[in-house]
């Protein structure tokens, strides 16, 4: 099985096509969604992790692009340098998946990477740069 990280964007005229329905029913594909944004108005996003066979993600990139959609596939990753972190709690405020949490009991800084869209806003928010990219 194959993991991959995936945003979908939808034109204003598409955001109402039942894709991850397809996804998962026709390509027998595990879809996790991180985050929606879609307005009827305008350009949907959707970004979501894609579990199943490479073959069956390679097909369900190729439904999605027979669809007149677009994707972006994510190649990196955050790190979080946890050595160098003081639990200030900034990266926490621009966070927009929850990835980035504070613990209730003892206020240190956690970090579910499972949640993270690599979205980079708390790299800029962090004042330490404990946060970075991989490629
Ligand atoms: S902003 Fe930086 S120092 Fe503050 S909690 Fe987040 S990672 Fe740690
Ligand atoms: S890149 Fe940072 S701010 Fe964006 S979702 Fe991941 S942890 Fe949260």
């Amino acid at each position: 099985m194959k993991k991959i990280k995936v945003a979908l964007y939808f034109p204003a005229t598409e955001v109402t096509k039942p894709i991850t329905y397809h996804l998962i029913k026709d390509y027998d594909l595990q879809i996790n969604i991180l985050n929606a944004d879609i307005n009827l108005n305008r350009q949907g996003k959707l970004v979501m992790d894609m579990i199943g066979t490479e073959w069956n993600i390679e097909a369900g990139l190729k439904y999605i692009e027979d669809q007149g959609l677009k994707y972006k596939l994510f190649t990196k990753s955050i790190i979080w340098q946890e050595e160098g972190c003081v639990h200030c709690g900034a990266c926490t405020a621009v966070c927009p998946s929850g990835a980035l949490q504070m613990d209730k009991e003892s206020w240190n800084l956690t970090f579910d990477k499972e949640k993270c869209m690599i979205c980079e806003l708390c790299v800029k928010a962090c004042p330490l740069k404990v946060m970075c990219v991989s490629v």
